[in-house]
């Protein structure tokens, strides 16, 4: 809050209860800088804050007369739960101009998402899961085959260092088409790898295979076909 949010704050707590009125301007001005420093990291608003409301329902609720601390400790218990509440993964939707493959970049974006949830500027992205029917039978099966050898929460943490591996749990997830599940015609990358590209090293000429971030065009509509074949079969047996 800025010191002018802060001198509101203060105004409004001083009309809720009378007892905290100081009518010693030297007095009224020591405790305004006292707030304004306590509550400099808290915001006044924030996706399910609100620093008035907070300080009301505690001068509705206690006996005793409001601190800084009863709105700052607040605060922090929030944002604890709104950066719990984060998946730390993003939708490419979200970041188009991300590479996929540009750990450094995904690093970057994800600290400053954190930070914009910290400081309330942004509000957590949850994923909507689906979570009844074939489609989440289905969703399962492809997470149970990707393998969870660690906790989903340390598997969202490390998601930034491992692109690949959260793109496939993304669309398994979503239920989407996963190009590794089929080889690629194109490169021969073979069920589970990467596609991969050709680098050749100008000084010794010597070729290289690099993988790639994106898969083949014709992978992805192999791809497609197959998974809508699954698809199709499972309506059919259902
Ligand atoms: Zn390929």
């Amino acid at each position: 809050m800025t010191p002018r949010e802060v001198a509101a704050l203060l105004a409004y707590v001083v009309r809720l209860d009378p007892r905290l009125t100081l009518d010693d301007p030297a007095a009224a001005a020591d405790r305004l800088t006292q707030w304004a420093d306590l509550l400099s990291d808290v915001p006044a608003t924030a996706p399910g804050w609100d620093a008035a409301r907070v300080a009301r329902d505690h001068i509705a609720r206690s006996p005793y007369r409001i601190q800084p601390s009863d709105v700052s400790r607040p605060w922090h218990t929030h944002k604890a739960d709104q950066l719990g509440r984060h998946v730390g993964t993003f939708e490419p939707t979200a970041h188009p101009h991300l590479d996929p493959d540009d750990v450094e970049g995904y690093r970057r974006a994800l600290a400053a998402e954190r930070h914009a949830i910290a400081i309330g500027q942004q509000a957590p992205t949850t994923h909507r899961a689906i979570t009844a029917g074939p489609a989440a039978a289905e969703v399962e099966r492809r997470l149970a085959q990707l393998g969870t050898y660690m906790p989903r929460t340390v598997a969202q943490t490390l998601a930034t260092y491992r692109p690949h591996r959260a793109e496939r749990e993304r669309l398994a997830r979503a239920d989407a088409p996963d190009p590794l599940t089929v080889a690629c015609t194109w490169c021969a990358a073979p069920e589970g790898e990467p596609c991969r590209g050709r680098a050749v090293n100008p000084r010794n000429e010597q070729t290289r295979h690099r993988p790639r971030s994106k898969p083949h065009p014709c992978r992805i509509e192999d791809a497609t076909a197959a998974h809508l074949a699954r698809r199709n079969a499972q309506e059919t047996s259902a």
